[in-house]
């Protein structure tokens, strides 16, 4: 897996491309999705260069990985959705759906969220 540096997410963190911030700590950053899926729909990724959740959890640091996940908590927190209920997903490949190749978890709330996965077409 070879990580693309021109990632827009990648460069979202050099600063070349605005965001809409919700949270940053030293090793993650969460930033509103640009097409929205739902009321609420962040987007958490780690400050480091990963391309999916498998290389993630291959090359990075135990300290890089509870920082993630403690991120997409606070994510929800912040955006007022931890009593109501909410959702988190990772898209990895081309099955997965994945379109951005930097490792990016999805925070959705703020209405009933529905089916786990859309049917089959
Ligand atoms: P994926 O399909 O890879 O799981 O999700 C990629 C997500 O990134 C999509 O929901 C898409 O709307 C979002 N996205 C793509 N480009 C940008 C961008 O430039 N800024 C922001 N904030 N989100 C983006």
């Amino acid at each position: 897996m070879v990580y693309d540096d021109n990632n827009v997410f990648a460069r979202i963190l050099r600063g070349e491309i605005p965001c809409r911030k919700v949270h940053e700590d030293e090793h993650t950053l969460a930033f509103h999705d640009i097409n929205p899926q739902a009321p609420v729909h962040i987007l958490v990724i780690p400050k480091g260069a990963y391309v999916s959740m498998v290389d993630f959890t291959a090359r990075a640091s135990d300290v890089e990985i509870a920082a993630l996940f403690r991120a997409v908590t606070k994510v929800a927190e912040i955006a007022g959705v931890t009593v109501e209920g909410w959702r988190l997903l990772s898209n990895v490949g081309i099955n997965g759906g994945q379109e951005v190749p930097h490792l990016h978890i999805h925070v959705f709330g703020g209405r009933k969220l529905g089916p786990m996965i859309a049917k089959p077409v």
